[in-house]
């Protein structure tokens, strides 16, 4: 089921968008919990990790690694740190039911997580 990251792929909503390619786009999350908070997704609609099946997939999931690296490195928080982090499913936090990766930085981070 598609949800409301599916309107910001298709540009029909808004993003403040940091990284585009083929495969993945990136946005800063509009609840922030750190001074860097930026969302990585596929274009391609997967509701969670737990859905991933395949070797294209895990090569989707490296490829939104390596895009987290990259920007990191553009937002200038890759000499200090940061965290990624992916919600899965209700006891994962999850609220949005398609597959994100969380990149957080510009702040010392707490475990464990609540
Ligand atoms: P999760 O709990 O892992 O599913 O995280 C969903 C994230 O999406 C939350 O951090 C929300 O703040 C974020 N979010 C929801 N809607 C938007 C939106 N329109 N633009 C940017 N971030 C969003």
């Amino acid at each position: 089921m598609s949800t409301i990251f599916s309107k910001i792929i298709a540009k029909e909503i808004p993003a403040d968008i940091v990284f585009e390619n083929e495969d993945l786009l990136a946005f800063r999350d509009i609840n922030p919990q750190a001074p860097v908070h930026i969302l990585i997704i596929p274009k391609i609609e997967i509701a969670s990790t737990l859905l991933l099946n395949s070797k294209e997939h895990s090569l989707l999931l490296g490829a939104m690694y390596d895009a987290a690296n990259e920007i990191a490195r553009n937002e200038g928080i890759d000499k200090n740190g940061f965290r990624l982090v992916i919600n899965c499913g209700d006891d994962g936090g999850q609220e949005v039911y398609h597959l994100h990766m969380h990149l957080l930085g510009g702040r010392k981070m707490q475990w464990p997580p609540g």
